[in-house]
């Protein structure tokens, strides 16, 4: 395999005059995976540290290939957004984590909230608030129960970012700004949109108690929220000594590998009851 700096998608350049036909050879595999049943869920508990209550799921895409095995999501993210695919994969994404809600509600399961990621090429054609307000309908999943999670960049790189938001927000759902921290967010534009959470970038988490700066970075993100009213989430939590650090500056929310693995759906309950009890 050969890295390749551009956008990271190309798994292998067998040769200099391989690599079109290889990435025009992925991209036809890609274009059928959602017809093939390729592309599938797992999901991310999301808990509350002090109790361990279990409070949502973050849906993670991933792609079974036949040829590559399991591709995960930056391997095809940026190949799907450059050709065109990524609104056909969104759609599927929002349908499936919202059929899998209700599935797990028939099982008397409760996720009281699930969590999707929203790409930026899925603000840029038709309403994306229409598409979601479809798939709610068609799904009966209660509006309040899904977050959609968009990051930094694409509030502030997406010309009409904040009608689109407005619109989603007219509809229940509730917004999350994921890896924040990590954009330019002006506090300003954090003000004005209705987003509910924020969600402190995994690479703040990672360093906590061997880097001050990053130390001093969370709390100030944890700050931000309080004084905003937004709720706050600690993403890439590993280690118990992260979760304390977190709960002591009054962040008690956390996603991470410390809970929990993203996982099959059949496997949540049971991969989250064996946490939950040692
Ligand atoms: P993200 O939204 O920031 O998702 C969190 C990523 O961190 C996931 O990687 C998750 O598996 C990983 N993670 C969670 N806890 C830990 C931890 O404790 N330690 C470490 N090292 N990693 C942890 P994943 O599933 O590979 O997803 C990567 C990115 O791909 C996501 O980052 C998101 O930007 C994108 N993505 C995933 N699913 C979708 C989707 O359905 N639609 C769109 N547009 N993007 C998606
Ligand atoms: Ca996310
Ligand atoms: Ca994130
Ligand atoms: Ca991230």
């Amino acid at each position: 395999a050969k890295a390749r700096g551009r956008n990271g998608y190309q798994f292998y350049a067998p040769s200099m005059t391989g690599e079109g036909v290889e990435r025009l050879r992925l991209e036809a595999m890609l274009r059928r995976s959602i017809d093939k049943n390729e592309i599938f869920l797992n999901f991310q508990p999301q808990v509350e540290i002090d109790t361990g209550r279990l409070v949502g799921v973050e849906a993670l895409v991933r792609w079974n290939s036949p040829e590559l095995g399991v591709v995960p999501p930056i391997r095809f993210i940026p190949l799907a957004e450059d050709i065109g695919f990524i609104s056909q994969l969104g759609k599927w994404v929002l349908q499936e984590a919202c059929r899998q809600m209700m599935a797990w509600e028939a099982q008397g399961l409760a996720v009281p909230k699930i969590a999707v990621n929203l790409s930026v090429k899925q603000f840029e054609r038709g309403s994306i608030a229409t598409m979601v307000a479809d798939v709610l309908k068609e799904t009966g999943l209660d509006p309040h129960r899904l977050q959609l999670e968009v990051t930094e960049s694409v509030i502030m790189n997406t010309g009409d970012a904040l009608a689109f938001i407005n619109d989603l927000h007219a509809i229940g759902v509730g917004l999350a700004i994921d890896d924040f921290g990590t954009g330019y967010s002006s506090l300003a534009y954090l003000k004005q949109m209705p987003v509910q959470t924020l969600k402190i970038d995994r690479s703040f988490i990672k360093d906590i108690s061997t880097d001050i700066n990053d130390e001093a970075i969370t709390i100030a993100i944890i700050q931000l929220g309080k004084s905003l009213n937004l709720s706050v989430i600690a993403e890439g939590v590993e280690t118990e000594e992260q979760a304390d650090f977190l709960l002591r500056h009054g962040c008690n929310l956390a996603q991470g590998y410390y809970y929990s693995k993203p996982v099959m759906p059949e496997i949540l309950f049971e991969a989250w009851n064996a946490k939950a009890l040692t």
